[in-house]
């Protein structure tokens, strides 16, 4: 080859070379390309992702009345919830601190029970329990052992533990405090990949929104909604709608007779954390207002990057409850039985006891539906937590439930029953008369009394219970026997269950099994005293009962359960007939004439524009007081009623502790009445409030109870029911004493 030809070979072969390179270069390139998508695609193929699933707490079904009206309701809460999940490498640390700095900017407080407090100028701790708790002392034992420490450590041994279990040793002292308590609260709780930690509850939408704000420089710290109880009406029925709570320890670990340990909440897909009915219709209808909890599900991949965050399951809201009570009718009651209470006062207790606490209720006479239960005195939910220490140390016990768990001495209340007994066994007719002449002589060392008040002489039926004669019921109450009569008297609705959903007392009548039994025990019982004691709701059961002439209603709250969403009805309750007593030859019409007179003898009722049937009771309480130089005992008022007497609507039972003679609930049975026909007619309206009207003396549109221009002579206070210087031993736990401390279940 020539020079020249060389050169051009030279010169192919570097382009050759050059192109061979490129093209190399080219499937290099590609090669690496094809490896890394692949090796990308594969990589996400083949690596596993993890789901974890957070519950989303369903909103709690409301409470409303039986027009629909809301009574208890959820309000949206947030909550600062901690996801370790969602947190990363970020120090947490350093986050705890961050949002510490936040929720103190806006006064907010945060999720710390431990019992210490921050750091004096000494740089010296202190334990803050109350040393009269016994909660405080159980908390305090169970974190030194929960650290490891013996029962003796101080306050300084204990931070002590927590600074070095957490490696807090940088820290300034105040924020080893926050620190240490956060750090051993989450340790509590269970702080983990699947377990979220709930910071802060409840907490300002400022802090919602600073928190939102820095969520970049804040990974895992959530903004979590949660939904509360709230009541628009927090003195309505407060008692009946009971409350909800946090699952206590002893309901979310149940350990049995043998040892056994179940989780029945946690069985049921309750959370520990997780708010739940504890007390009235909040427990009992539980499952209905719960709903049923969403799921959010979050996709994490084998490095920790989240992949996926969504809702899987919806969550569902609860039933509705709704109520058989008029919430304006209830809080009509309420203030007529304040009314006549302020009345009894001003009128008749100036130096004695005052009267102080009663409970009215009235039943719907047709289906043995609750139209109003009112306790007096009372509370409000929305006050309950602020003022619980308040409330529990009030000697008028306003938590205690006295329309449905007081028991009560009948008094007078009870002769009607007895009536019914003596005409539907035959003993008596209307004719039938017993002698009066105010002493009771069959006994030969026991001569109880009758005040003759209106009457003398030869008394029958109808004479008997207008003017409420002791001899007739002595005498015709120790003809029938105690078990006779009692057994309309559990037909009636008295000292057995009425049927309400929520806790009732269940009252006892006096029995030959009673330790204290002697045969003038059952002419005591008679006119309702002895042992027998009953509850205001039994009142009013009993009163309907006889206004449906001898058939007894299940006794209820709820009318029905309805969808949130639709206001659908999910389930209605149907009456329920509880026992009857077949009504022959007008024997419930003798009764009601004898009561229809009682209201002829009654202020309040006497003149009212309605016919109204009722008795009234005075029972003795076994408290005394002096007059000059005679020892008088206290005593209740009590009354049952019920009317129009042409066309029953309503029955009331009535207790007034020290309210003195029964007929002064007159005024209030014709307020109740009032207001019954006014929210028939549609013209009942709230009373106003203190803060509304500006006028603490403001009267609501209900009349109020006044006192009549001359008060007839037989609204006495001789109308006592008992003799007091009968020789029936009286036990001590029942007797003539009424609750006025709360009783448990019988
Ligand atoms: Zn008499």
């Amino acid at each position: 080859m020539n020079p020249n030809e060389h050169k051009t070979v030279n010169r192919r072969m570097a382009l050759l070379i050059a192109l061979s390179t490129v093209v190399i270069a080219l499937y290099v390139l590609r090669l690496v390309f094809l490896q890394l998508i692949n090796d990308e695609y594969f990589r996400a193929q083949a690596t596993s992702t993890t789901d974890y699933k957070f519950t989303v707490t369903a909103a709690r079904g409301d409470i409303v009345d039986a027009a629909g009206r809301r009574i208890a309701s959820t309000t949206t809460g947030y909550n600062v919830v901690l996801s370790k999940l969602l947190m990363g490498e970020k120090d947490l640390n350093e986050t705890l601190q961050q949002v510490v700095e936040i929720l103190k900017a806006n006064g907010e407080s945060w999720n710390d029970t431990l019992l210490i407090s921050e750091p004096d100028a000494a740089g010296q701790y202190h334990f803050t329990n109350d040393p009269e708790s016994e909660s405080d002392q159980n908390t305090l034992a169970s974190t030194k052992e929960a650290l490891g420490l013996q029962q003796y450590a101080t306050a300084q041994d204990v931070m002590g533990k927590l600074v070095e279990d957490y490696e807090l040793g940088d820290w300034p002292l105040y924020w080893q405090r926050v620190l240490g308590g956060l750090h051993y609260q989450m340790q509590q709780e269970d702080y983990s990949n699947l377990n979220n930690f709930t910071l802060a509850e409840g907490v300002s939408d400022a802090t919602v929104a600073t928190i939102k704000e820095h969520s970049l420089e804040l990974p895992g710290v959530e903004i979590v909604q949660t939904s509360a109880r709230s009541y628009e009406m927090g003195t309505v029925l407060p008692h009946v709608l009971g409350r909800v709570g946090k699952i206590t320890a002893e309901k979310w670990k149940v350990i049995d007779e043998n040892g056994q340990v179940t989780y029945p909440l946690r069985e049921k897909g309750y959370n520990m954390n997780d708010v739940i009915g504890i007390s009235g219709l909040e427990s009992v209808y539980e499952d209905q207002l719960r709903g049923k909890d969403g799921v959010k599900t979050i996709t994490r991949d084998a490095d920790g990057v989240i992949v996926d965050t969504r809702l899987t399951t919806l969550p569902q809201p609860g039933y509705t409850v709704q109520l058989t009570v008029d919430s304006l009718f209830q809080q009509a009651v309420d203030q007529a039985l304040a009314n006549n209470i302020d009345w009894i006062n001003e009128r008749y207790n100036k130096d004695s006891a005052k009267a102080a606490a009663g409970a009215v209720v009235v039943l719907n006479v047709k289906d043995g539906s609750v139209a109003a239960a009112s306790n007096y005195p009372n509370f409000d939910q929305n006050l309950y937590a602020a003022q619980y220490g308040e409330y529990s140390k009030d000697p008028g016990l306003p938590l205690f439930n006295r329309a449905l768990q007081g028991l009560y001495t009948p008094g007078s209340t009870f002769k009607p029953a007895v009536a019914v007994a003596a005409l539907d066994t035959g003993l008596v007719n209307q004719h039938s008369t017993v002698y009066c002449n105010g002493v009771y002589n069959y006994y030969k060392d026991y001569h109880p009394r009758c005040t003759r008040h209106g009457h003398s002489g030869n008394i029958d039926l109808f004479t008997a219970i207008k003017w409420s004669c002791n001899i007739y019921f002595y005498d015709v109450g120790r003809r029938l026997g105690s078990d006779v009569y009692n057994a309309y008297a559990y037909k009636l609705g008295m000292g057995v269950k009425t049927g309400v959903e929520v806790g009732e007392a269940l009252g006892r009548m006096t029995t030959k099994n009673d330790p204290n039994y002697i045969e003038s025990l059952d002419v005591q019982a008679a006119i309702g005293q002895g042992n027998t004691v009953v509850t205001p709701v039994q009142l009013a059961t009993y009163a309907a009962t006889l206004a449906n002439k001898g058939v007894r209603y299940r006794t209820h709250f709820v009318k029905a359960i309805l969808d949130t969403n639709t206001g659908e009805v999910i389930s209605r309750t149907a009456p329920e007939v509880m026992d009857i007593i077949e009504d022959h030859d007008g024997l419930f019409d003798q009764v009601e004439k004898g009561m229809v007179g009682v209201s002829d003898t009654v202020a309040g009722l006497m003149d009212y524009p309605y016919t109204i049937a009722c008795k009234t009771g005075t029972p003795q309480r076994s408290e005394t007081f002096l007059v000059g130089n005679t020892r008088k005992h206290y005593t209740n008022t009590m009354m049952v009623a019920y009317g129009p007497v042409e066309d029953p609507q309503i029955a009331i039972g009535i207790v007034i502790e020290y309210g003195g003679g029964g007929a002064r609930a007159g005024n209030l049975v014709a307020d109740i009445f009032d207001a019954y026909f006014a929210l028939q007619n549609g013209t009942l309206t709230l009373p106003q409030t203190e803060a509304e009207s500006g006028d603490p003396a403001a009267q609501p549109q209900v009349p109020v109870a006044s006192a009549p221009a001359a008060v007839p002579a037989q609204e006495m206070e001789s109308e006592v029911d008992a003799s007091p210087e009968g020789s029936v031993p009286q036990p001590e736990d029942t007797a003539q004493e009424d609750a006025s401390s709360p009783q448990p279940e019988g």
